[in-house]
Order: C-alpha cells, then sequence, then structure tokens
C-alpha cells in the first residue's frame, strides 16, 4: 500500500509514523482534516496482522471522525492514532511515547480513549501531553450522552418513519445492554416505548431490564430477527451483512454500535428492503460531543446537552431526504458531512 496515494484517495492532511524502539511502540497518527479545528479522534490499540492493515484502519477512522465530528456541530476536525500491539502486552512506556508522537503534532491532534486504551492509559498519556480529552476527571464517561443521542435519533426515526410524536407502544429491540445501551433502555421505557432485549454472556442486565423496564428478554441469537418498529443494535459493528438483512423484522434501526451497515451493498440491499437507518456516525456522537466539551474551555454540560439533543434534527433531517429521494443515508449523511468541512 503507497501511503502517499491512500492519503491523496480520501484528502487526509497528515500522516505520522511513530517507531520508538525504546519504549517497544509502533504507532501511525492521522490527521484527516483541520478545516474546522483541531482534529479529535482516539487512540487504538490493536494487534494488527500487517503495517498496511493499521495504516488501512487509521486513514478510514480518521476520516470518519471528522464526519462525525462534522455533523455534531463541533469545531474539530477528524484524526485518529492506532498502536500495533497486543492488548496483553500493552506498557506505560508505550503510551508515554505515544503522547510525544501527539506532541510532535503541535495540537493539530487531540487524543482519546479507544478500543484497547482506558482511563488508565489516558492519565500515563496526560504525564507528556495536554493535547488528551475525555478524562475522567474532567468530562467523565462518555456514555449517557452518547446513549441520550441515540434515544433523540430514535425520536426523530419514529417521528419520519413511523410519522409517530411519541415513542408511546413503539416497539424497540436492542442489541446490547453495555453502558450505552442499559441507559438506552431506561430513557426509551421513560417515554413509554416497548422494549425487546438481548444481551452476550450478562445475565443480570437482562434480568435488570426486564424487572425495571418490563422489557422482553430474547436469546442473543434471535435479537436482531426479534419483530419491531426500531431495531437499536448497541454491540458490534457489521452486523448488517448479507446473511441478516433478510432475517430482519423492523422498519428501521438506530442505534450507538459503530459501522453496522457492513458494506455499501449491504446499504442497498437494506434501503432495498425498505428499511430506514440512522447512519452511525451521526446518532452515535453524543459521547464524542461530551469529551470535546473539555477541549473548547470550561466544561459546560448544558452546552454538550444542547448538542447532543440536536441529534434529533440532523437524523429527522437525513431521513426525510432519504425518504423523498430514496438515497441510502450513509450517502446523505456523508455528503452533509462533507459540505460542512469543505464548504
Ligand atoms: P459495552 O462493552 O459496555 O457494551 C456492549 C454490550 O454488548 C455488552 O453488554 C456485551 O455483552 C453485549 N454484546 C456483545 N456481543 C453481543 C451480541 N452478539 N449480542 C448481544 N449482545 C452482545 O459497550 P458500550 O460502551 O455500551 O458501546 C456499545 C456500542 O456503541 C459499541 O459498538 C461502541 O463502539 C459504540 N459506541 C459507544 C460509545 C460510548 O460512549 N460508550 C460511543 C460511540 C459508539
Amino acid at each position: 500500500m503507497n501511503a502517499m496515494e491512500e492519503m491523496s484517495k480520501y484528502r487526509h492532511e497528515k500522516v505520522l509514523f511513530v517507531n520508538n524502539e525504546k519504549a517497544g511502540l509502533k504507532a501511525i497518527i492521522a490527521v484527516h482534516n483541520t478545516n474546522l479545528g483541531p482534529a479529535i479522534g482516539g487512540c487504538r490499540l490493536w494487534p494488527y496482522e500487517s503495517y498496511d492493515a493499521a495504516l488501512f484502519d487509521v486513514l478510514r477512522l480518521s476520516r470518519g471522525m471528522s464526519h462525525k465530528n462534522a455533523v455534531a456541530g463541533l469545531a474539530h476536525g477528524g484524526g485518529k492514532g492506532v498502536i500495533i500491539a497486543d492488548p496483553s502486552q500493552k506498557t506505560e512506556a508505550m503510551f508515554e511515547a505515544f503522547a510525544e508522537a501527539v506532541n510532535q503534532l503541535g495540537g493539530e491532534y487531540i487524543t482519546a480513549e479507544d478500543v484497547n486504551t482506558d482511563c488508565d492509559d489516558a492519565l500515563v498519556m496526560l504525564r507528556k501531553t495536554k493535547h488528551i480529552c475525555g478524562l475522567p476527571q474532567n468530562s467523565g464517561d462518555p456514555s449517557p450522552y452518547t446513549a441520550r443521542g441515540i434515544w433523540q435519533g430514535i425520536r426523530a426515526t419514529a417521528k419520519v418513519v413511523l410519522e409517530r410524536d411519541s415513542l408511546e407502544g413503539v416497539t424497540v429491540a436492542v442489541q446490547g445492554l453495555g453502558k450505552v445501551g442499559y441507559d438506552l433502555c431506561r430513557l426509551l421505557h421513560n417515554d413509554g416505548a416497548k422494549l425487546v432485549v438481548g444481551n452476550l454472556r450478562n445475565k443480570a442486565a437482562l434480568e435488570r431490564a426486564a424487572d425495571e423496564f418490563g422489557a422482553k428478554v430474547v436469546a442473543t441469537n434471535e435479537i436482531l430477527s426479534a419483530e419491531c418498529d426500531i431495531l437499536a443494535p448497541c454491540a458490534l459493528g457489521a452486523i448488517i451483512n448479507p446473511t441478516t438483512i433478510p432475517t430482519l423484522r423492523c422498519k428501521a434501526v438506530a442505534g450507538a454500535a459503530n459501522n453496522q451497515i457492513l458494506d455499501d451493498a449491504s446499504a442497498l440491499a437494506l434501503k432495498g428492503r425498505g428499511i430506514y437507518y440512522a447512519p452511525d456516525f451521526v446518532i452515535n456522537g453524543g459521547g464524542v460531543i461530551n469529551a470535546a466539551a473539555e477541549v473548547d474551555g470550561v466544561y459546560d454540560e448544558k452546552a454538550v446537552l444542547e448538542k447532543v439533543d440536536n441529534i434529533y434534527n440532523t437524523i429527522e433531517h437525513i431521513l426525510s431526504e432519504s425518504k423523498r429521494t430514496g438515497e441510502p443515508e450513509g450517502i446523505i449523511a456523508t455528503r452533509y458531512a462533507e459540505s460542512i468541512i469543505y464548504g
């Protein structure tokens, strides 16, 4: 893979390759775009099978962050860092070296936690860089803000797709009762929605959801095909694929998981079945909205909630456009993001 060619394809501004032998760090940081402001995006640690695979991922993820931050109304571009390592082998030296690499970008990239990196790692990075956000002592856990954004997106989905002004009596199937999924269930239940839930392993969460929200519990392998108005995937990516699409029994998909649709062909197949999709990078922006708030001056929760609640309007706009034109929602959302980034 030719790095410069790949960067040019999706208009990346800068890529920093890091090989710090002393710290045992091999990492890549990609700054996709800074037109709106410094790029924000997490630092992911993953045992990539090749350097090409790591480069491909960091380029794709950083561009995705540009889109996510733009539609969230943030004064930030998109970036991402990947550390090529096995999660069992992570060390403090690695994170300190990663933070020093972040400094080399002079504030053009602001890092955060991501897959296989946690608050402890973030606190290690904080020793060496101030270009970091989403810290536990500042904006705190992003999940409740993500859940609120998903709830707003589901309300907008019900409005456009089901032509309903409230969620009273609307059936939502939630896949995954983790940090986001469980909070989402509470918000939906408070609005009168009927819940169907499925979760891997954690039986206690399922029992709690049945007790607290009257949720109907189904087996893990039945949740995607549960009969419902709206399916809310809050567990894994790529679950909308050629195997699952024929089995779906919902009118719309609107949930937290990143990259829910496997590929472009699956997006078209979903449309072909007449099922609407609330693009993940739009609906799950609540967490980054909250994390970014600590970068942009004094953390102000009221301003954060206003931005998170605006996810309702953005999803309503995208789904209405899709209803009018028949175009897949992901294409409309990407075009919208790029109109904000590039004018
Ligand atoms: P989490 O790890 O707390 O919860 C995920 C839950 O899904 C777990 O309870 C797990 O048991 C369950 N699960 C895994 N595989 C499953 C399967 N096959 N069927 C049913 N349940 C399954 O994660 P989270 O923080 O709640 O995030 C949920 C999703 O939203 C993830 O894809 C994450 O990347 C995405 N997301 C989260 C945030 C955030 O603020 N936490 C922000 C943006 C996107």
